[in-house]
């Protein structure tokens, strides 16, 4: 039995170009997913521009605040959820889609710094919400950000990871109004074994206190099936207590729902989580 897929994205998420939402659902029954969480992103950081300028795929839906702003093309935005729409479309997927579990969700980032957009949004009812980092601090301009795909050109790929790890632990260790911590290994999106050993080991202590704090804080950690996730990280989220996990492709497109879930979900149970008695929920400790 697979477990859910947490984690993905539709046509209403800014960066989901190619995203349809009725095809993930498909392809979630094809693969014999439970259920299906469309966790579409809101995001309230700016994001200065990197050295080069904006490079973004064409069909990127979002605005620049100044054309003359850093790199000479203003700080950028991702287009604002859609919300009406949005749940039009899920609640047409319950209906076209009787054998899957459709969940509505979001994904924000830097949940701690945006506490009342954040509320706002929230108020408009969600089911699974997911706390991500995304951006990290501008090194040449103090009190700025940085997308992480930028803000690595700044730092090594060990000082990006303890960085991260930092916001991490400022965000898990607020009140913000999230159940789950999306990606915890975002930062490593753009490591490639050519930069050395996987530096989780490196940053044991930091990460093992990080997964302590959002243990404590009674939330869930993703694990993104992206790269995926180092299996030594969830064996320190069990170690630190952690009640349970969640299960998340990341999907742009549809025939990412699902990805490497089989063998990943394998991994996990061996790192001491299994499902409950709701096939649909969070896997919680063995
Ligand atoms: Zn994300
Ligand atoms: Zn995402």
């Amino acid at each position: 039995m697979l477990p859910a897929d947490d984690h993905t994205h539709s046509q209403f998420s800014w960066d989901s170009f190619h995203g349809n939402m009725r095809a993930s659902c498909q392809h979630a029954l094809a693969v014999g997913l439970p259920a299906i969480s469309f966790t579409e992103h809101v995001d309230f950081t700016l994001w200065n521009a990197p050295p080069g300028g904006w490079a973004w795929d064409e069909g990127i839906r979002g605005s620049y605040d100044d054309p003359v702003g850093p790199g000479g093309h203003g700080h950028f935005m991702g287009a604002p959820l859609e919300v009406d729409a949005y749940q039009a479309a899920i609640e047409d997927c319950r209906t076209r889609f009787p054998d899957l579990t459709i969940r509505s969700g979001v994904e924000m980032s830097e949940v701690h710094w945006h506490t009342g957009p954040v509320r706002d949004v929230l108020s408009r009812g969600f089911e699974r919400i997911v706390g991500s980092i995304h951006t990290l601090p501008d090194l040449r301009a103090r009190g700025e950000h940085l997308l992480v795909d930028h803000a690595k050109d700044q730092r090594s790929p060990l000082d990006l990871l303890s960085a991260y790890l930092s916001e991490v632990e400022a965000m898990v260790a607020s009140d913000g109004p999230f159940e789950v911590l999306g990606h915890i290994d975002f930062s490593l999106r753009h490591w490639s074994p050519g930069d050395g050993p996987s530096p989780w080991g490196q940053v044991e202590e930091q990460a093992r206190h990080v997964l302590g704090v959002l243990a404590a804080s009674g939330r869930v950690l993703e694990v993104n099936t992206r790269l995926p996730l180092d299996l030594r990280v969830v064996r320190w989220w069990h170690e630190a207590g952690g009640g349970a996990v969640s299960f998340g492709s990341d999907a742009h497109v549809p025939g990412d729902v699902g990805a490497r879930f089989r063998e990943v979900s394998q991994a996990v149970a061996s790192a001491g989580f299994r499902p409950t008695d709701d096939p649909t929920a969070f896997w919680g400790r063995t």
